[in-house]
């Protein structure tokens, strides 16, 4: 089982993550923040809200209403179903390539688009910039994933503006994904962490954002913020009308770098880098606690994952990258003033 350490008694969150605060009964400072967060949500009022949204994008444009992330995945394959079959939207489904991306991810998507009968575009970005910009992260920082943290946003927004595409609604849940906050990258971050080793004229494209102007005119929105994300119910529908073939128990990764960048995540702060995520499926109620113990156990590497050495090799790095991890990270760099962030997001989501 898993080494002792003192976990939260509701989800599964241990005592070394960041500003933990365990209450006299042991339940941790993510778990009453989400009781504050998700208790009490009037999920007819989001509805409508959707609706209203919705309306205003239908018909506007040429061919597109939505742009629509899209892996392959349950999550966003739900999205561009309901998009599509409850709510009359004309869907681009966009997926991306990090060059680490399964082939069987790939071919998965394809299929499935089909199935939805959408159009979808694939964009994949040449290796050579990613790579340098995957070592720069990797040596500075002790991890490689905020390179795609920051890039796939961009490119998500780009294949918007270049289609002439006013809205991109994602499959992306809060409750049950995001991390506990305070812990991502920002664009402050990487522009601190490539200075001076990437000229940020190559970076500009692809992993910076236009103007404000130009952002503004692109709404942004997750449709389970407007619908319940009901999983069971989703797998039902997507097996049902996609014969999509996979079920709750199915925890897989698209990326092939993911052992990787948990293993190293894991070396540098002693817990798992997916445990935030299982924590937050125990608080939703899709797994009891003691699954995603198990889940934890058995997938966050205790040791170098197969490959590892040939992995660092690929990204033109080697076993130094672990010398002195557990000092590294991408807090040590500068990043942007939290209110001005919180604020633009505001604004941005009161965009009509
Ligand atoms: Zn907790």
């Amino acid at each position: 089982m898993t080494e002792e350490v003192r976990r939260c008694t509701r989800c599964i969150l241990p005592g070394n993550y960041p500003n933990i605060e365990f209450d006299e009964n042991g339940v941790c400072r993510v778990c009453r923040e989400h009781d504050r967060k998700y208790s009490n949500i009037d999920w007819d009022a989001r509805k409508k809200k959707l609706e209203k949204i919705l309306d205003r994008y239908r018909g506007k444009e040429e061919k597109y209403d939505v742009l629509v992330p899209f892996s392959g995945g349950k999550d966003s394959t739900y999205t561009l179903w309901v998009l599509k079959n409850m709510y009359g939207m004309r869907c681009l489904a966009f997926n991306f390539d990090n060059g680490f991306l399964d082939p069987g991810a790939l071919a998965f998507a394809k299929e499935s688009a089909a199935k939805l009968d959408v159009d979808l575009i694939t964009y994949s970005p040449s290796f050579g910039l990613l790579r340098k910009v995957y070592k720069r992260a990797l040596e500075a920082t002790g991890e490689f994933c905020a390179a795609c943290v920051v890039l796939m946003p961009t490119a998500i927004f780009r294949a918007a503006d270049t289609q002439g595409i006013r809205l991109i609604a994602a499959g992306f849940s809060d409750m049950l994904e995001a991390p506990p906050s305070g812990s991502c990258i920002d664009r402050v971050h990487f522009k601190s962490i490539m200075k001076g080793v990437i000229p940020l004229k190559e970076l500009k494209r692809d992993y910076f954002f236009p103007s404000w102007k130009r952002m503004f005119k692109v709404k942004q929105i997750n449709i389970p913020d407007y619908i319940e994300w009901d999983l069971p119910l989703i797998y039902d529908t997507l097996n049902r009308e996609l014969d999509f073939g996979k079920s709750m128990a199915d925890v897989r990764y698209d990326c092939l770098g993911t052992p990787h960048s948990s293993f190293l995540y894991k070396t540098r702060t002693g817990f798992g880098k997916y445990e935030y995520l299982y924590a937050n499926m125990v608080r939703c109620g899709v797994i009891s606690r003691e699954e995603a113990l198990a889940t934890v156990d058995e997938r966050e590497p205790k040791s170098a994952p197969e490959g590892f050495e040939d992995f660092l090799a690929s990204l033109g790095c080697d076993l130094s990258v672990l010398d002195g991890i557990k000092e590294k990270s991408i807090l040590n760099f500068k990043g942007r003033n939290s209110t001005v962030r919180r604020f633009a997001i505001k604004l941005r989501e009161m965009l009509p």
